[in-house]
This record gives C-alpha cells, structure tokens and sequence, in this order.
C-alpha cells in the first residue's frame, strides 16, 4: 500500500490539487512506498499568505509561552524518536542507528530552541551621554523559508523551523521530494506540541515550488541546504531578489593522518567516517591523506574497509544502506569507472556489490581508490557514495596546502599524537570545522554549523548563536527622559548632549 504524502498549509494537512505526482521509494528495491503530488504555484502562495497572516500574532506571542511551545516540542520528538527514526530508515535506506542519530541530531537543535529567550538577549548601554541610554532588542525578520536536501531528513529541517519560529518568524518548509514522509511527521508534531495554526507550513514539490519561495516579497529569509549548484543558483536568486540567505552546499572533506597517530583508533574512524550512511554526509571523510610512514597502514584500512557490509535498514549487522536512488547509484559509479580509466587503482571495488533478494536496489559496496591525484574527477567531484580517496604527503605543511587548495571548506580532521602538530593544523587549515582526533566535527548546537568557501555561501550560519542573528533584525534605541523641569534648550549638533 502507498501513503499518500500531505502538505500543510494553513493549518491544515492536504494532498494537494498538484497534477504532477512524486514516487517515494524504498531505495534497497525502488518498489514506491508513497506518493506526493507537488504543490502547485497557488498552494505555495496560500502557504505564503497565511504565513503572512499568522506571523502578525505569533510575532506579538511572549517568548517564554514560545520556548514552551519548543519544550512540549523537543519532549514529544523524544517520545517518538524510534517511530520517527523508522518512517526515515524506511524512505532513505538508512540503517536503524543511523537513521536514530539523525533524529537525535535534530532533537538536540530543538532542545537549544527552548533556551531562545537568553539568546534573543540584546545588548544595553546606561549613560551614552547625559541622561541618555541605549539599548537593543532582537525582532523577527517575518515569513522565512527552509529548503532542504534528502541526506538528513530529520535532523536538517530542525536545523531551521524550530529557532527560525522560537525568534518569533514563520515558516515555510520545503524539503527534499526524495524522503517526505519523515519530515511530514516532524510537522505533525509540531502541531500536536501546541503550534499555533500558520506558523509552520510544509510544502512538498521541486523547483517549481522552491522558485516561488525565491520570488515572493513575502518571504525574508531563506536556508538552504543541497548541492554546490543549487546552492550558488538559490543563493544568487534570493539576493538579487533582497532576501537573506543561508545556502549550505556540497564538500569534499580530507583527513589528515600522521605517522604518530594511533594506527587502530585511525583504522577505525576511517571506516565509519568514509563509507558510514554509504558516504552520503556532508561531513564524510572522502579524501584521508597519509603524511610520511603513515601510508603504510593503507592495506590494513583496505582490510578494514573489505570487511564492511551494506545491508537493509533493520539487518542490526548491516553497516550502511543503499544510496538514495537509481541515479545516484548510476552518478557513483559512473566517478567509480573515471576514476580507474583516469589512472587510480582501485584497491577495493563496491560496483557489483548486490544484497541478496534485493538485487535491484541501489547497492554500492565499500570502494577505495589509492595514487589518487588532484586532476582526477574522484578528487574533484564530490562523490556521496561509500568512496574513499587515498593520497600521500611527505610532510604536514604539504598536507596542509593540499587541503587548502580544495574549493571545499566544510570539515577536515587531523589524526596525531602531537600537540603541535594538531595546533598548526587548527591554525592554518582554511575549512570551518575542524576535528582533532574526531573524524566527523559536527558542533553541537549551542556552537554553530560553520562550513567555509564552496562548502557554503551567505553570513551566519546554522544554529547556535548564528542562527538568531539570521532570523532576527536588531533594532538599537536611543533614549532620553527628562526630569521635571529641565528642559534643555535647542541642539543643533548631532553630538547626544
Ligand atoms: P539537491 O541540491 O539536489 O536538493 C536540495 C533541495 O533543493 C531539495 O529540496 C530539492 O528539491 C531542491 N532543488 C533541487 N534542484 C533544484 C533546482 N534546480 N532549483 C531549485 N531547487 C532545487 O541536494 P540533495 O541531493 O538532496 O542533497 C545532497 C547534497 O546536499 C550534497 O551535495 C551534500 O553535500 C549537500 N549537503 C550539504 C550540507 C552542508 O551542511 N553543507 C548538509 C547536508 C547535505
């Protein structure tokens, strides 16, 4: 039986009237396990309205009765974690404790949420000059929308909506048509968590829908998070259009190993930093550069990685899942078969890799690539498949300009046992999240998500502090009141007397 996938607009949930429908599928078979019809362009302008309409309330609504509407929000999203972490293993493939971490990822945004009033704190300056004080407040921007790719369908939609609507905004959700069904659920929720109607909206569609989002005065602020070129395509649009914008785009994220690290703690990370969500994170480690004599624990990596096993989301031995569809399989490949003909040995090959009684899901087996070069497409293209790029440097420093060299910016980690070494490392690197002994640096939210130069383009960044300075505008005032009586005679200087 197929589902039938529900926008939510104006408070109520509803299949919508859209002529062009979407599969959903279940990526270890491709059989379609549910269905969505696009939003047309005047279900998207009736989200837009009543998002409109509904922020003129919410906007005026205490914040302390908002952080409580993100409280009850954070406690029900604990309750069904498991029922929420199952509909997501079930519509991206992801194995059960993969898909428990990505929702666990997004509770924890929506638990900083609740703390939104010490965070809308302004700022405030007793006797500027003579009886004069100043002060600032934090204000919501009005209606802001999120756009948001298929890798994590929990925790990226509450990277945005639950700060976004904790400042006081509203929101329209637009995530990926690939996974709907998790992100539906998110939704309901929020409803259930005592919401009022028309503060959060969800549209389901593609660009037709996101275009709209793009163009409507209405909208203040957009998030985005997907591909390098749709990044730089919403990014381009929503600016020229006077939004604001936040776009989070693609990655190539290298980790540096040194010859003093501990070579099991090395094996180990690289294993599950590489092929771990088969490869599709956009803080995967896809390039690890050995630095000296490090090189020599590549075959046992290669080892390691031989031994991983893909398999369905409730096989509890299963490493990782399939990738999210066909084409995606076909793309991986595809850079799979360059990176040979470019002149890569391909030490471990996942392309005929098939799990039995499922043989036409989008299986790919753990792959790894040795004597890869900065010309080839596997070093260039950001794969997001189960690949890993093996490179040499003879020193650090080396190490460290190739790594800066890449247009990508989003994470990088250094393996070593030198303090030294991992502080010049922390200090020259040009990437903006860096792990030191961590493969995959992902702040918690009460820091910000930073990724650097290709790997995101816009001002602050998600979650954390960043987060409500995107959502907010702030408004200082200069305040004077008179005693009794004095009245000052006229001042015809902009100095404050
Ligand atoms: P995608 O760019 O294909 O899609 C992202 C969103 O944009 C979806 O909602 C989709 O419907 C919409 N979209 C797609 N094409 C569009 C177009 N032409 N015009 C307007 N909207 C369009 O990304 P994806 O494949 O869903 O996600 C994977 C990508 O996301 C990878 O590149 C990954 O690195 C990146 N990602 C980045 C981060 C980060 O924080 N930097 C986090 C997660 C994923």
């Amino acid at each position: 039986m197929t589902t039938q996938v529900k926008h939510y607009i104006a408070g109520e949930f509803t299949t919508g009237t859209g002529s062009k429908v979407i599969e959903v599928t279940n990526p270890a078979n491709n059989s379609v396990i549910a269905k969505v019809n696009a939003a047309t362009e005047a279900e998207v302008d009736q989200a837009i309205a009543s998002a409109k309409e509904a922020f003129k309330t919410w906007k005026e609504v205490p914040v302390s009765e908002r952080a409580r509407v993100m409280l009850r929000y954070q406690h029900l999203l604990k309750e069904n974690h498991d029922e929420i972490a199952t509909i997501l293993a079930k519509e991206t493939g992801k194995t059960f404790e993969d898909a428990k971490g990505d929702v666990w990822r997004g509770i924890e945004v929506a638990e900083h949420a609740c703390n939104v009033a010490s965070l809308l704190m302004g700022e405030t300056v007793e006797n500027v000059a003579r009886n004069i004080d100043t002060y600032s407040y934090t204000q919501p921007l009005g209606v802001c929308a999120g756009i948001t790719p298929f890798n994590f369908p929990a925790m990226i939609p509450l990277w945005m909506f639950p700060l976004a609507i904790a400042c006081g905004n509203t929101f329209i959700l637009k995530p990926s048509e690939q996974d709907p069904m998790t992100p539906q659920r998110l939704v309901e929720l929020f409803e259930e968590a005592g919401a009022p109607k028309g503060v959060l909206q969800l549209i389901h569609g593609d660009k037709t829908a996101v275009d709209k989002l793009l163009s409507d005065e209405a909208i203040k602020a957009i998030s985005f998070v997907g591909s390098v070129g749709v990044g730089q395509y919403i990014y381009k649009t929503g600016t020229d259009n006077l939004k604001r914008v936040q776009a989070f785009a693609g990655a190539k994220n290298h980790c540096v190993i040194m010859p003093d690290a501990n070579k099991q703690q090395v094996i180990n990370n690289m294993v599950g930093a590489s092929v771990g969500a088969a490869g599709q994170r956009c803080m995967a480690i896809s390039v690890a550069v050995f630095v000296g004599e490090a090189k020599e624990w590549i075959p046992e990596i290669k080892e390691a990685l031989a031994k991983v096993r893909p398999g369905l989301w409730d096989d509890k031995d299963a490493a990782y899942g399939p990738v999210i569809s066909p084409a995606a399989k076909q793309r991986v490949l595809s850079l799979i078969e360059q990176g040979k003909q470019e002149g890569a040995d391909c030490v471990l090959d996942g392309s005929d890799f098939t799990v039995e009684g499922y043989e036409s899901g989008n299986w790919v087996g753990p792959t790894m690539f040795t004597n890869v070069t900065t010309e080839m497409s596997i070093y260039k293209e950001e794969i997001f498949g189960p690949v890993l790029c093996c490179m040499e440097a003879d020193s650090l420093d080396e190490a460290i300009t190739l790594v800066n060299n890449s247009p990508y910016g989003n994470g990088t980690s250094i393996f070593t046992a030198s303090g030294g070494a991992a502080r010049k490392y922390q200090h020259e690197i040009e990437v903006g999240q860096v792990g030191i002994n961590v493969p995959i640096p992902v702040p918690l939210p009460f820091f910000s998500f930073t990724g650097w130069k290709g790997s995101f383009y816009g001002d602050q960044h998600a979650y954390g502090k960043q987060a409500v300075r995107f959502y907010t505008e702030t408004k200082t005032i200069t305040s004077r009141w008179f005693d009794e009586g004095s009245v000052s005679g006229p001042n015809m200087s902009i100095n404050l007397k």
